[in-house]
């Protein structure tokens, strides 16, 4: 079969805890690359400029934006978020399965541009485990982590839209998961479409 990359995408609820599993799933695996978006939210405590966020002004994204260089970009909870072009297009090229961490209408801006795309949305075991998470992290205030949950439940209009639910309740399952379900996502006759031709042309 073809050894091209794939386009993922992984959306999620805040605290359902999608940054620890792409981490995972990337330092356990190989073959995965994990793209790096640009924000203009303040980075958190332990955050690194360039590995969880390319942090940055409103008038350097809005420049970004002008010249053609993301993919997709979205506001969620007053901020800008966007995924760089230039990386995507080589690691896929690389025919590495490139990762992107994003909410929805990035995911659905995604999706219209890359038809191929697996979309996946991480859910938490229950919307109270997903408070006791964000108070948890205690990265957000009360205020920012009440509307991060109003987000959540706009963002659960949106679930059907995706390819598969991964349900985040034990990290170690969750990642096994991930990587069986797009291992098998590989294996999709629409993902290849040039192996099906040639043998079709063999056979004639
Ligand atoms: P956080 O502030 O918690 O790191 O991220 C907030 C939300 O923005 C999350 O749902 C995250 O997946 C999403 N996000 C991160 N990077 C991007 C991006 O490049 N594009 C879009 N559309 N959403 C993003």
């Amino acid at each position: 079969m073809e050894k091209k990359g794939i386009l993922i995408v992984v959306s999620g609820f805040s605290g359902a805890g999608k940054g620890t599993l792409m981490k995972k799933l990337v330092s356990e695996y190989e073959g995965y690359a994990l793209s790096v978006s640009m924000t203009t939210r303040e980075p958190r405590v332990g955050e690194v400029d360039g590995r969880e966020y390319y942090f940055t002004s409103r008038e350097r994204f809005e420049e970004v934006i002008a010249a053609d260089g993301l993919i997709e970009y979205a506001t969620y909870v007053d901020n800008y978020y966007g995924t760089p072009v230039e990386y995507v297009e080589k690691e896929l090229e690389a025919g590495k399965d490139v990762l992107l961490e994003i909410e929805i209408q990035g995911a659905l801006k995604v999706k219209e541009k890359f038809p191929s795309a697996l979309l996946l949305f991480v859910m938490p075991p229950s919307i109270d485990e997903l408070r006791k998470r964000l108070l948890k992290r205690g990265t957000e205030t009360g205020e920012i982590i009440e509307k991060r949950l109003r987000r959540a439940g706009e963002e659960a209009e949106g679930i059907e839209f995706y390819d598969y639910l991964v349900i985040n309740d034990d990290l170690n399952e969750c990642v096994i998961r991930l990587h069986e379900i797009i291992t098998a996502a590989h294996a999709a006759p629409a993902r290849n479409i040039d192996f099906i031709k040639k043998l079709r042309n063999d056979l004639s």
